[in-house]
């Protein structure tokens, strides 16, 4: 049986090896996912969101340890991990509070009908394939609505962060959720895609849940929808961060700094293409440059460090690949500009100017400390550059006339758009994606009834 083995990508050490499921494995862990769900769905619904608020409670009470363990995994620099797991609690509280309401059913007068209404039932068995960026937020943000409503769920987690997997599995174990209501399993890397395809085309699974690349979004798309079933794709995103003539530069290139850098550059809804004014490009370049200049750099376990090393060793390849593609074809580098000696996948945090659409880390969605500034004549031209992408997550644009900001942006393509401040995701606003960033929404009311099914009822 192919086994799954951990690595510390801050110094390439072994953490750990675990034994992997094949196809009898996964589908035998189906069949008691599947058998608790009918119970878990007649509990009433206040009772369920009882328990994920208890949920919620255990991410506390264990936030330290569930920290450490997903620094090991995958370098995350500690303060950042300890508010990413508070983060996942918020989503435990935010739907233990405001759940029952969004399912609650909603009377439609149809008259000459006596009585009609819409109720959002439970569709059973919830398949979740979850990256390693987020390794615990992903994962709540998903499971905290789609248990409430009375599905049951298969995680397969990315196997870098198989512990971080387990140790979300025990925590709804000690938070009192019934015996598989959730389920991790973890799959070796070579046997994912015959593994995903057996869940996705058994009866017993009603839909599936993607965060990740393209790649395995059309992998998983197309499989569900040869069984017609639904899918969810939160894929990936090159978000544009729009700096129009007057806006503050200081708050900028705060924001700048904040959006591109958080999580080493390991985000989805990160700040990737800077769209500035030509008025004020060399001065937001200069200020943004120095400032990135001074990140620290080094252990994820240091509570002084903002960079951590990339999650793993091939993803600085493929960073340090687009990276030098662009140097090659004309960028320059204001600060950074390559990896990092040493034994862990570290990077330079890096800023690139007098970037081009053909350049790789435009063309292309760059996963790490890099961010690129291409400077454009007018508002036009900056949403022809923004828009000059395949993806669509979030954008943010920056002014001191939020109107003006306004106006721009709502001619940019995408899931969100905020104006003055970083693009984030909030339990209380739905997440998703346009083009090829995905569809569906997670989080928010629409969060609560994705996996559901809004069911019509009439009483004549
Ligand atoms: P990835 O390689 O697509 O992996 C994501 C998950 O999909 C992993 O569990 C992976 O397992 C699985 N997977 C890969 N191929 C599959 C297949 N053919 N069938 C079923 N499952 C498959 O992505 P990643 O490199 O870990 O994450 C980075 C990407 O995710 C970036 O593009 C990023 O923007 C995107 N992302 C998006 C969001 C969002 O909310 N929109 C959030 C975070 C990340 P294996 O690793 O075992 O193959």
């Amino acid at each position: 049986m192919p086994e799954v083995t951990t690595v510390d990508p801050a110094t390439g050490e072994v953490l750990a090896t675990y034994p992997g499921s094949d196809v009898d494995g996964v589908l035998s862990v189906l069949t008691a996912v599947s058998d608790a769900q009918p119970a878990w769905a007649a509990r009433p619904v206040e009772e369920r969101a009882e328990l994920v608020r208890a949920i919620g409670a255990q991410l506390r009470t264990q936030a330290a340890d569930l920290a450490a363990l997903m620094t090991a995994e995958m370098g995350k620099p500690i303060g950042e991990a300890r508010a990413e797991v508070e983060k996942s609690a918020t989503a435990c509280d935010y739907y233990a509070e405001h759940g029952t309401a969004f399912l609650a059913p909603r009377s439609v007068d149809t008259g000459p009908n006596q009585r009609s209404w819409v109720a959002h039932e439970p569709i059973g068995v919830v398949l979740a394939v979850m990256p390693w960026n987020f390794p615990y937020w992903q994962v709540l943000r998903f499971a905290a609505p789609t248990l409430l409503a009375g599905n049951t769920a298969i995680l397969k987690h990315s196997p870098n962060v198989t512990g971080c997997a387990l140790a979300i599995e025990q925590v709804f174990r000690d938070a009192g959720l019934p015996d598989d209501v959730f389920r991790s399993v973890v799959v070796a890397e070579a046997d994912v895609p015959e593994v995903s395809r057996a869940l996705i085309e058994d009866d017993r699974v009603a839909a599936v849940s993607l965060t990740g690349s393209e790649r395995a979004g059309a992998s998983v798309a197309e499989a569900a929808g040869r069984v017609i079933k639904k899918s969810l794709l939160e894929l990936g995103g090159s978000d544009p961060f729009v700096v129009l003539a007057d806006a503050d530069l200081d708050l900028a290139v705060a924001g700048a700094v904040k959006s591109r850098f958080i999580n080493s550059g390991q985000s989805c809804l990160a700040a990737k293409r800077f769209v500035v004014h030509t008025s004020v490009a060399a001065e937001f370049g200069r200020r943004f440059a120095e400032t990135v200049a001074g990140l620290r750099v080094g252990d994820p376990r240091d509570e002084a460090t903002v960079i951590g090393p990339l999650a793993r060793a091939d993803l600085r390849e493929g960073l340090t690949r687009q990276v030098a593609g662009s140097v090659a074809a004309g960028a320059t580098v204001l600060t950074g500009g390559a990896a990092l000696e040493g034994p862990g996948a570290f990077f330079a945090p890096t800023v690139l100017a007098g970037v081009t659409l053909d350049m790789p880390v435009m063309a292309e969605e760059t996963f790490g400390p890099v961010a690129a500034v291409v400077e454009v004549a007018d508002d036009d031209e900056a949403v022809r550059v923004a828009n000059a992408t395949r993806y669509g997550l979030g954008a943010s644009v920056w002014s001191t006339d939020p109107e003006h900001a306004l106006a721009v942006g709502r001619r940019i393509t995408s899931g969100a758009l905020f104006v003055n401040a970083v693009v984030a995701s909030d339990p209380r606003l739905p997440f998703g994606g346009t083009k090829r960033s995905g569809y569906g929404r997670e989080l928010g009311e629409a969060g609560a009834l994705e996996f559901t099914n809004a069911r019509t009822y009439v009483v004549g």
